[in-house]
């Protein structure tokens, strides 16, 4: 493997309880696991760094899962870990996702100390009755005492992750949630429409017409009031679904780590069901985590599929993700990156999603407007066929 700097991921699969819209990869009832998938996920680490020649993390981000299901003292030992192999430096983000249910102030404080540096929590709702229906293992009050308690533990890069469009929610309700993100004042917010993924008992609720799910169009309502309501409060979107306000030094307190994702650079990812992009290929880890534990206790790599990315699928994968953020494509880097001219490729495609109002061009750079970025998905399906390599 060869690469320059290159985010970090690690996978905790462990869950208290199983969310009824959830199809992550994360098993409730499998916290007995733990020691043996952490020292699995060691011996990947330890195997993945002597194979790579260059390069070191600049991000880490510890998701699941509920990673603050381990104990901080297991935390301390995977940064440490990370610095050792990735030469992940010292002030770089490092993120830990945490269930509002699974944290106190004392623990909080004890995972800051073990260097985690930005704190995403889980929240979903600040409604008790949306919270039981998704099926969340805390409710609201303890989603707001998480909030203050990571502030008190010293947290000063704090995100939510919210969750709009459930079943029968109103915009009302909406910004309900939103004026509380506004009193904690959260650096950074992830606000997701909730989908309904096949094989979860949320979706066979709305298979035998228990749950209604809302229409699209209510969809957009709360999408529109949660726009104009975020930016009232200070926050800027800079992804399709992502918020964050400025930070001291005015700079954006986006989430570097996924902004590695949607600027299609590389990163490695470590533990069940884990994905990896690095030196132009595509690594996917086996999903089940006693499956994982198995092969790396065998000596065998936890990689079940591994592909090269084509010169086109590349190109085709960085537009769809780079048109997902405010700042867009930059035409000349993206030919320099991937031989594809976008000017010239689409040229009548652009002309005519700019007249339509979805997107900004002739521009420095190519970004898709509000409108656009409602109807991204039909802005793709005439740009992606469009591409070519030189
Ligand atoms: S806590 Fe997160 S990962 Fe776990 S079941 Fe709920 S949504 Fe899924």
């Amino acid at each position: 493997m060869d690469g320059a700097d290159f985010g970090v991921y690690l996978h905790m699969p462990f869950c208290v309880a199983k969310c009824r819209y959830c199809d992550f990869n994360s098993y409730a009832g499998l916290g007995g696991l733990i020691p043996d998938y952490l020292a699995a996920l060691a011996a990947e680490m330890e195997a993945v760094a002597s194979q790579v020649a260059r390069g070191r993390a600049r991000t880490l981000y510890v998701g699941g899962g509920t990673p603050s299901l381990l104990a901080a003292d297991q935390i301390s030992a995977m940064i440490a870990l990370v610095r050792r192999l990735f030469a992940l430096p010292e002030s770089a983000e490092v993120t830990l996702e945490a269930n509002p249910g699974t944290v106190d102030e004392r623990y909080l404080r004890d995972i800051a100390r073990a260097g985690v540096n930005r704190l995403s929590l889980g929240v979903q709702s600040f409604d008790d009755t949306r919270l039981r229906s998704l099926g969340r293992i805390h409710n609201a009050a303890e989603a707001v005492a998480a909030c203050e308690a990571a502030r008190r533990a010293g947290f000063g890069n704090l995100s939510l992750d919210l969750i709009y469009a459930t079943p029968g929610q109103t915009v009302a309700e909406l910004l309900a949630d939103l004026a509380q993100v506004k009193a904690l004042a959260p650096e950074h917010l992830s606000l997701y429409a909730l989908q309904i993924e096949a094989g979860t008992p949320l979706a066979a609720d709305v298979a035998a017409g228990r749950v209604e799910p809302l229409s699209a169009d209510s969809a957009v309502d709360l999408w529109q009031a949660a726009a104009e309501a975020l930016s009232a409060s200070g926050y800027e979107r800079y992804e399709v679904s992502n918020w964050a306000r400025g930070g001291q030094e005015g700079d954006l307190l986006s989430c570097r780590h996924n902004l590695v994702y949607w600027r299609y650079e590389e990163y490695l990812g470590f533990g069940a069901g884990a994905h990896s992009y690095f030196a132009g290929r595509r690594y996917a880890n086996v999903a089940a985590p006693r499956e994982y534990v198995a092969r790396i206790s065998a000596g065998r790599e936890a990689v079940l599929a591994e592909e090269e990315t084509s010169p086109i699928q590349a190109a085709r994968d960085a537009l769809m993700l780079g048109l997902r953020l405010n700042e867009g494509v930059d035409p000349a880097e993206f030919r320099l990156r991937f031989g594809v001219d976008l000017a010239a490729d689409c040229a009548s495609d652009l002309l005519a999603l700019s007249g339509l109002g979805l997107v900004v061009w002739p521009a420095a750079r190519l970004v898709v407007t509000e409108r656009g970025r409602l109807l991204l998905h039909e802005v793709l399906v005439r740009l992606l066929p469009e591409l070519q390599v030189a």
